[in-house]
């Protein structure tokens, strides 16, 4: 089973933990710490834009214990990258990164969208890709309506893929 550690700067539910790991299955274990992200945050802070620069702010959080297989990051805040607008999450390596100021509704409704930008980002980390099919949690959300079309999680194709990824070591 993978372990990952998931650091967060708002509150996380139980709800949003078992979302992300019904949709691994059982091949995931999300443990949940609460961190202040403030320094990496104003180091990767684009004044001119008033968002993240999300690749910097993924350079500069280095967990200090490398035990786990992945690490995710819930910041607070919004994020970009070179040549988009905006993004919901990233992912680089063992790590990812999920922002919540485009996310963020009325309580059920976050914690859902939450769950399934986790589950994304962690899926590009297992070597995942976009998928075509819209209702997979590896479709590529341009907006937030597809992000809310579609299920929190993996389409039979990109699960068979996630288990090979998560088995092969
Ligand atoms: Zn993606
Ligand atoms: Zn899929």
């Amino acid at each position: 089973m993978a372990e990952v550690l998931l650091f967060t700067e708002v509150d996380i539910s139980r709800r949003v933990v078992e979302t992300v790991e019904s949709s691994f299955r059982g091949l995931l274990r999300l443990a949940v710490t609460r961190a202040d992200l403030g320094e990496a945050k104003a180091k990767a802070y684009d004044k001119d834009r008033g968002q993240i620069r999300a690749d910097l702010l993924l350079d500069l959080l280095k967990p200090a214990e490398r035990r786990w297989r992945r690490y995710v990051y819930v910041v607070e805040g919004d994020g970009y990258a070179p040549g988009l607008n905006f993004v919901f999450g990233v992912a680089y390596g063992d790590k990812a990164v999920v922002f919540t100021e485009r996310l963020r509704s009325a309580a059920e409704l976050f914690e859902l969208r939450l769950a399934k930008e986790i589950t994304h980002e962690l899926g590009h980390t297992f070597g995942l890709g976009h998928c075509g099919d819209p209702r997979c949690v590896m479709y590529f959300s341009n907006t937030i309506g597809d992000t809310d079309l579609k299920g929190p999680g993996f389409c039979p194709r990109c699960f068979a893929k996630l288990e090979r990824a998560l088995s092969g070591r």
